[in-house]
């Protein structure tokens, strides 16, 4: 073992018989198949959310060999570990949540002491396991629980296809150790390998590249995947299902039920054109290819940027790409969240604010200026309602670098990451130039990639590569203001004061009892925004005139769709309840069903009858990271 102190971070790192990367020369690390990314060391980069003591011991490299089980709702099978130890190490300490532990031994197949501590009802327990002087692999026979938080079992009658079971996971933040014993911390990077096997006629696929062809034989198909570079343990991911692929370029393509296969082929149609694009911007993609799983409608996030394979909710299936920037949001994750990444979730918004902000720029690359300004001001609209939903501008979760010590990370996470994250970059932007912060941006990546970071370390290489010691600059960019206080400083650039002043004038005259406006022209962010700004309190005449004028229950756009079905609860607007329902038993995205049925459950006359009914029918559909927030209003 051996410690390298650098200078360029304030952070020291250490190694454990490893490589460190070069961050002096400021060139690429380019990380290899052999390069295990460093622990930081400094106070902020400890992780409150996992048990493990890296710095004693860490795992570098993870081998899984499961067997899928839908009617035990099981992966089961083994999880060999190869880690990187001080030579004095007693122990190493795995995170786990629910795991059933058969055997522990080492390499030699030794058996290993190990136990489980106390739970935590946030975080899991902790699985601790004695090694012995040479001890460098651990092998662990295991099943996952039957409600293991990561994974999703759906029914064939939950499909798109109705034919053959489904199964997907969701790993961030912290879900991935109830399935995978490992240290589930995204400051601890681990390359991996799988062997999956599956009931023959299946597909598997994961959030790595393909090591070998699938092999079908004895009732059973088996899958493997390998990914070579170091990844937050968050990042492994799997599905398995009726899947096809379409080809959509030389390194895009499309998974999906084949149901759902031709519509989520022609909404990606952009794909290949969205990494060329973002490769403009932020250098090289480093994964290879660049593939999108179109799950079944009960994916609980819009998207997941799993490497190789963003994960993605149906519901982006508009039928004209106005809701696209969903996967530009995914891609823009291969850079800012997967190349460098937060090493605790107090610092999620380096994953997320520059990812947002990334999403942007890759849409004005595709769809120009104006579209991209139309999703800046929407977004500033989604933080101010995060802020006064966190306590006003004082809130403590209004900060971008958070404080999720004693809670699940997942509490702490609002579009303040997202939205206050990207407004940040915007004005570092908007104050040095767009040609001075793209460099700086390449950079950053490139300094970064394969790596950690912290807000200190993101701070510290802006001021020593864009910065520069120009103390007025310094002062006017407000960096510790905007990254360490609550609310939203002064200095924040905002889109042009025009961008939506048709739809705001038209939500006033409307208001007032004006005709409806004719939106046939409007793009789906100039409809989102007249739907946001009308009055959350408004007559059921108005309501019906909106209804009549643009059959908002039964739009296909389903970020539309969730607009009016907001304002539509908030007035109790019977007329919208079928398609409600509709809605509600339809699809778990966590974005459009926690907030309809927490205001629903809010109303206890007319709403909450309503919520526990359909509660009752679609929480089988939903993924557990959102019943867990659900089933907490005691629904019937
Ligand atoms: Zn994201």
């Amino acid at each position: 073992m051996k410690f390298v102190h650098t200078a360029a971070v304030l952070a020291m790192l250490l190694t454990v018989g490893c490589r460190v990367a070069d961050r002096d020369s400021g060139k690429p690390a380019n990380a290899s198949s052999s390069e295990v990314a460093p622990i930081l060391t400094t106070p902020d980069a400890v992780d409150p959310s996992s048990f493990a003591n890296p710095l004693e011991a860490r795992v570098k490299h993870v081998a899984l060999d499961l067997t899928v089980d839908f009617d035990a709702k099981r992966l089961a099978g083994t999880a060999a570990l190869d880690i990187d130890r001080k030579p004095d190490a007693k122990q190493i300490i795995l995170d786990d949540n629910g795991l059933e532990i058969a055997s522990v031994t080492d390499g030699d197949k030794k058996p290993l002491e190990w136990k489980v501590g106390a739970k935590d009802k946030n975080l899991g327990t902790p699985l601790t396991i004695a090694l012995r002087p040479d001890t460098q692999r651990i092998l662990i026979q295991y099943k996952s629980a039957s409600d293991a938080g990561a994974l999703l079992w759906l029914t064939p009658e939950q499909t798109a296809g109705k034919k053959l079971p489904f199964l997907f996971s969701q790993g961030e933040s912290i879900e991935n150790r109830s399935w995978i014993p490992t240290q589930d911390s995204p400051g601890i990077r681990q390359s991996w390998e799988a062997t999956i096997h599956v009931p023959a006629g299946m597909t598997a696929v994961m959030s790595a590249p393909r090591a070998a062809e699938p092999i079908t034989q004895g009732g059973e198909s088996v899958f493997s995947y390998k990914m070579e570079h170091g990844v937050a343990p968050y990042m492994i991911a799997i599905a398995v299902g009726d899947l096809a692929f379409k080809p959509l370029g030389p390194r895009t393509g499309v998974w999906a039920e084949p149901a759902t296969l031709p519509a989520a082929a022609n909404e990606l149609a952009d794909t290949e054109k969205m990494v060329a694009a973002a490769e403009k911007l932020y250098g090289p993609y480093q994964w290879g290819r660049y593939d999108v799983l179109v799950l079944p409608p009960s994916f609980p996030f819009g998207g997941m940027e799993n490497p190789t394979l963003t994960f993605a909710t149906p519901t982006f299936i508009a039928g004209d790409k106005s809701l696209v920037s969903l996967i530009a949001h995914e891609l823009a994750h291969s850079w800012s969240g997967n190349l460098a990444t937060n090493a605790t979730w107090n610092d999620f918004w380096l994953n997320e604010g520059m990812t947002t902000y990334a999403e942007r720029r890759i849409v004005e690359e595709l769809y120009g200026k104006k579209t991209a300004e139309e999703q800046v001001a929407l977004g500033i609209d989604a933080m101010n309602e995060a802020v006064t939903e966190h306590g006003g501008l004082s809130g403590a979760d209004t900060r971008l670098h958070l404080d999720v010590k004693g809670r699940h990370p997942d509490e702490g996470s609002s579009d303040i990451a997202y939205e206050k994250g990207a407004a940040f970059l915007r004005t570092i932007e908007a104050t040095v130039g767009r040609e001075r912060f793209d460099d700086w941006l390449k950079g950053w990546f490139n300094r970064h990639q394969f790596q950690p970071v912290t807000s200190a370390i993101f701070l510290s290489d802006i001021r020593q590569n864009l910065v520069k010691g120009d103390k007025a600059l310094d002062q006017k960019l407000m960096l510790d203001r905007w990254v360490y206080q609550p609310g939203v400083p002064s200095n924040m650039a905002r889109p042009p004061a025009t961008v939506f002043a048709d739809q705001d004038r038209a939500a006033t005259s409307f208001a007032g009892g004006s005709a409806a406006p004719d939106w046939s022209k409007w793009t789906t962010d100039e409809r989102l925004r007249f739907l946001n700004r009308l009055p959350r309190k408004l007559t059921k005449e108005r309501l019906d005139a909106v209804q009549a004028a643009y059959d908002l229950n039964g739009t296909r756009n389903m970020e539309v769709r969730f607009a009016w079905l907001d304002l539509a609860v908030g007035n109790r607007y019977d007329p919208a309840v079928p398609s409600l329902e509709q809605f509600l038993e339809s699809q778990g995205r966590g974005k459009f069903v926690k907030p309809l049925i927490k205001a629903l459950a809010k109303d206890s006359q007319w709403g909450r009858p309503i919520a526990t009914r359909i509660y009752a029918k679609a929480r089988p559909l939903y993924h557990p990271l959102v019943t867990r927030e659900l089933d907490e209003l005691k629904l019937g």
